[in-house]
């Protein structure tokens, strides 16, 4: 699992930041999470195929979430995309990308399938047989929602040594791989144990911005391989952090450390710090795992 962090900061984009927009590669797919302004830029400068990117995952609709959305639907239709393209966002969504494109009598030669979301529970909003997502309803000023990427369990590795040992035919390989015991000609049983390893745990990334602390969203996200929580201001701005209902670095590593999570990246830095350096300080406060992400900086989840 790859995450690649294109923007993560708050509110404005500036000469060398860029607000909120991910990539994450999990098992081969390729998904955008927001999509802030400058995410085409940011795309290409990570050189990330835009043909690769078949879902989009809108967390809310503030524009330093998704004011690229339009933007980038366009530049796919002017590369005569043909693949189809889902969007999964707030109820809203689609009205207003489909108004834009009416007044600029803009059609888009590929389907756009909106997925709009309205649920204030968490919800599975994508799923085939390698992956898994849900959503992880957040605290901000208007419905948003963070998500849950999850890979299913792998298959079992195959161990070479003891399939060749028993003489065991490749046309059982498979079955194999998905956990089944082996009956040999002679009529004995091998068990699926002896003939496979362990696959590698399946890895669980949360995505969460924007919010207020909440420890609501805790079961949902217990145990993840990463956390990436919003982290707009320090703690000597909490009384601007419940305001505007974000939260501070040392709230966003509080819930790291109730959910057992076994990163945290912080990010959605306000422009008013020169220095994100201060963030993972006072998140180190409660919790050691920390990563700062930036603009352009790649996340790998072994
Ligand atoms: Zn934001
Ligand atoms: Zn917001």
């Amino acid at each position: 699992m790859k995450i690649t962090i294109l923007g993560c900061y708050a509110a404005t984009p500036r000469t060398l930041t860029n607000p909120t927009s991910q990539v994450l590669e999990i098992c081969n797919r390729i998904f955008l999470i927001d999509c802030a302004e400058g995410t085409q830029v940011q795309l290409r400068k990570n050189k990330i195929r835009f043909s690769q990117i078949n879902h989009v995952f809108i967390s809310h609709l503030h524009g330093d979430h998704f004011y690229g959305l339009v933007g980038l639907i366009s530049t796919f239709m002017l590369l005569n995309r043909q693949t189809d393209l889902h969007i999964h966002g707030p109820k809203g969504i689609k009205e207003i990308i489909l108004l834009q494109l009416k007044y600029s009598n803009s059609y888009t030669g590929y389907n756009l399938f909106f997925h709009e979301l309205t649920s204030t529970e968490s919800e599975i909003i994508f799923e085939d047989d390698k992956v898994i997502v849900r959503t992880i309803p957040l605290k901000h000023r208007i419905y948003t929602n963070g998500f849950l990427f999850e890979e299913k369990p792998k298959e079992r590795k195959l161990n070479v040594e003891a399939v060749e040992k028993y003489s065991i035919d490749k046309c059982y390989y498979q079955n194999i791989k998905n956990g089944k015991d082996i009956i040999l000609d002679n009529g004995k049983t091998i068990s699926n144990k002896e003939l496979t390893f362990d696959p590698l745990p399946p890895k669980k990334y949360a995505y969460c911005s924007d919010t207020m602390y909440n420890e609501e969203m805790i079961p949902l996200i217990n145990e993840v391989d990463a956390l990436y929580h919003e982290a707009t201001f320090l703690e000597t701005e909490t009384e601007k952090a419940n305001k505007t209902m974000h939260s501070t670095a040392l709230e966003a590593a509080t819930i790291a450390k109730l959910a057992k999570a076994k990163q945290l990246i912080l990010g959605h830095y306000s422009t008013r710090y020169e220095n994100i350096e201060m963030f993972k300080t006072e998140a180190e406060e409660v919790f050691s795992n920390i990563l700062l992400a930036d603009d352009g900086k790649i996340i790998e989840l072994e």
